[in-house]
């Protein structure tokens, strides 16, 4: 593993503020420990004034030298295709800054926000579609910022979850994320904190049992992570993720459908039940956002439910995520999945299994569901009404 950095010690190795201090920043740098291919040299040049380039020592050393298609050189070193601007790809593509009510808040859904605590990371994804952000080009987040936003929210009492992201939040010191975490959880309305993360991925020696004890103070508060590949699911991401759930942290992966990365039914599967290994719960799977310079990293829609398909029976349940696209101009999220209707009767729907086989399912007599308790246990509950979905009939 240490190869590529013979003169650390173990204890510098393992200590992430070494791993952030020596993390690979220019091309230069890059080329002193890997063969570059002379697309990856030309993506580095021409990214250089488009995105960060940043790889902590551990993920470098997770790549394969010899593969140009390595999934996690391919996350982590830029290419030519990055630098093109292709037509009707957005800056914005989820339209986020439309749904910015202060700087470090997007509130695009009616009782959950996304809070940006911070824009840097500790590898700097060539597939991240908030790079308008973490390319530093807006400028950071600051300490004035994030009281803004904690303003903004105890003055919201319908947001119940709080999804932390950035940026890698867990880039913040133990001690700040503690004190953020506390002021978060003094506002009695928000009921669950998410943190998003690529610590267990790509810096897994930032996760200490210090870590741990904040973030399961500030329970319920889930971890979601961002595993691509089977490949980065190491001794050391799986015993950051063990420990967190072992001090009672649940943890989500939430991965993106990147093509000729992890564009098959294998490389998904495996990365899938990998994750149920280390009690890592598949959340989303992720349509890549129609971002600047990711063309080249899009799969056609059938693809994602293509591997659904192969999903769904075949393995766990546990391991088949929610196939989500994250709607262009800031729609939100949908998700995809087979269609394993045949045929709609008004008595009976006829289905066809994974395997294909035909099967009917009959439609009881009685069709009214409304539900008497209700009006006891929730009178003030109001749903809007919800537009029409084809499946409602
Ligand atoms: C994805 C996202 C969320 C969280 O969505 P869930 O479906 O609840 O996981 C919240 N806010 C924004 C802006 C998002 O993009
Ligand atoms: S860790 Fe997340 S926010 Fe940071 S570069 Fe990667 S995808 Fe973007």
């Amino acid at each position: 593993m240490r190869p590529l950095f013979p003169n650390a010690t173990d204890a510098e190795w393992r200590d992430w503020r070494w791993q952030q201090r020596n993390a690979v920043r220019s091309l230069a740098e890059l080329e002193r420990f890997l063969p570059l291919t002379d697309d990856e040299r030309r993506g580095c040049i021409e990214t250089a004034g488009i995105f960060r380039l940043g790889i902590s020592p551990y993920y470098l050393s997770l790549i394969d030298r010899d593969h140009p298609f390595c999934p996690v050189r391919m996350q982590a070193i830029p290419t030519r295709a990055e630098a093109e601007k292709q037509p009707g790809e957005l800056r914005d593509p989820l339209g986020e800054d439309h749904h910015r009510p202060v700087r470090a808040i997007v509130h695009k859904y009616p009782d959950r926000v996304l809070l940006l605590a911070l824009d840097h990371c500790s590898v700097y994804c060539r597939h991240c579609t908030r790079r308008r952000i973490t390319s530093g080009a807006e400028g950071g987040i600051s300490r004035d910022e994030l009281k803004e936003a904690i303003d903004y929210l105890k003055a919201h009492p319908e947001v119940r979850d709080v999804l932390i992201s950035g940026g890698d939040p867990l880039l913040l010191g133990t001690a700040r994320l503690d004190e953020l975490l506390t002021e978060l959880r003094a506002i009695p309305h928000i009921e669950i904190i998410r943190i998003g993360t690529r610590i267990p991925v790509c810096l897994p020696m930032r996760v200490d049992e210090e870590l741990a004890k904040v973030l399961r103070r500030a329970a319920p508060l889930y971890v979601v992570t961002h595993f691509n590949h089977a490949k980065e699911i190491t001794p050391d991401a799986r015993a950051a993720c063990e420990l967190l759930v072992d001090h009672g942290v649940p943890v989500e992966n939430q991965a993106v459908l990147m093509r000729r990365l992890n564009s098959s039914a294998v490389a998904i599967k495996d990365l899938m039940q990998k994750c149920l290994t280390m009690r890592v719960r598949p959340y989303y799977l992720h349509q890549m956002d129609v971002a600047e310079g990711l063309e080249h990293l899009r799969t056609p829609l059938s693809k994602g439910v293509e591997i659904l398909q192969s999903l769904r029976g075949w393995t766990s349940g546990l391991a088949v995520p929610h196939l989500a696209v994250d709607l262009p101009d800031g729609g939100g999220k949908v998700t995809l999945q087979p269609d394993y209707v045949v045929e709609r009767r008004a008595s009976e729907t006829i289905f066809r299994n994974y395997r294909g086989e035909r099967y009917a399912y009959p439609e009881p007599r009685e069709t009214d569901c409304s539900v008497p308790y209700d009006e006891i246990q929730y009178q003030k509950f109001n749903q809007p009404p919800l537009p029409k979905l084809r499946i409602l009939r």
